[in-house]
C-alpha cells in the first residue's frame, strides 16, 4: 500500500507528513508552508531531458582530450581512455583503476541505470518495484563517487606541476565530463522515487 492510498502527502522541504485534502486544488505543508505534490510535477520529462543531454555530452567527454601535458616543449593530449592506458604504461595501476572506475564505469552505469528506471516506470515494465528501488539505491550510492575523477585530475595537475619541467592544461573533454557528472546528478535528484511504486503490474508490489 502506498502513502497516497492512505491519504498522506510528504513535504519535500521538511519531510512532514500531511493529510491529503482531495477537495483543495493546491495544498501546503502544515508545518513549513511548502507546496505539496502527490508526485513531483513533470518528474519523468525533466529527468529524461537531463539524462539525454548528459548522454549527448558523454560523447565529447570521451572523445575530446581531457588534458594536455606539456613537457619540454612537446604537448601530449589525452582522452580519458588514452589517459588510463598511459597510467598503466607508467605502472601507476591503482590510479589507473580509480580513473577507469570513476570516469568510465560510474557515468556509464548511471546513464544506463537511470534510463532503465525511467523506462520501467513509464512502460509498467520490465522491473518490479523491488528491482526498481534496488536500482535507485544503487544509482544514489554510485553517485557519491562521481567527483572522484575531478579529484584525481587535481592531484595529477599538482604532482606534475610540482615537477616544473611539465605542465598540465585541462581540455574540452574535462568540461564535457564535468557537465555529464552534474547533469546525471541533477537527473537523479529530479526523479521522484515515489513513482517507483506507481505503474507496477505485479500484485505483490501493493501488499
Ligand atoms: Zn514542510
Amino acid at each position: 500500500m502506498r502513502a497516497i492510498d492512505a491519504g498522506l502527502l510528504i513535504c519535500h522541504e521538511c519531510h512532514q507528513l500531511n493529510t491529503r485534502q482531495p477537495e483543495s486544488p493546491k495544498q501546503f505543508c502544515t508545518r513549513c508552508g511548502g507546496r505539496l505534490h502527490e508526485r513531483r510535477p513533470n518528474s519523468l520529462v525533466r529527468t529524461w531531458a537531463l539524462l539525454l543531454t548528459a548522454a549527448v555530452l558523454y560523447i565529447p567527454a570521451n572523445l575530446l582530450p581531457i588534458m594536455t601535458v606539456n613537457s619540454l616543449g612537446k604537448g601530449q593530449s589525452d582522452t580519458i581512455m588514452s589517459g588510463v592506458i598511459e597510467l598503466v604504461n607508467y605502472g601507476m595501476l591503482p590510479i589507473a583503476a580509480v580513473v577507469f572506475i570513476a570516469s568510465i564505469l560510474v557515468p556509464t552505469f548511471k546513464l544506463v541505470g537511470i534510463a532503465l528506471l525511467l523506462y520501467s516506470v513509464q512502460r509498467h515494465q520490465p522491473m518490479s518495484a523491488r528491482q526498481r528501488i534496488l536500482m535507485y539505491r544503487f544509482i544514489e550510492w554510485i553517485g557519491r563517487w562521481s567527483m572522484l575523477d575531478i579529484f584525481v585530475i587535481a592531484i595529477l595537475v599538482a604532482v606534475v606541476n610540482f615537477g616544473s619541467l611539465a605542465s598540465i592544461e585541462p581540455g574540452y573533454g574535462a568540461t564535457a565530463f564535468a557537465s555529464v557528472v552534474v547533469l546525471t546528478m541533477l537527473a537523479a535528484l529530479t526523479f521522484d522515487p515515489r513513482l517507483i511504486w506507481d505503474n507496477t503490474d505485479s500484485d505483490d508490489d501493493h501488499e
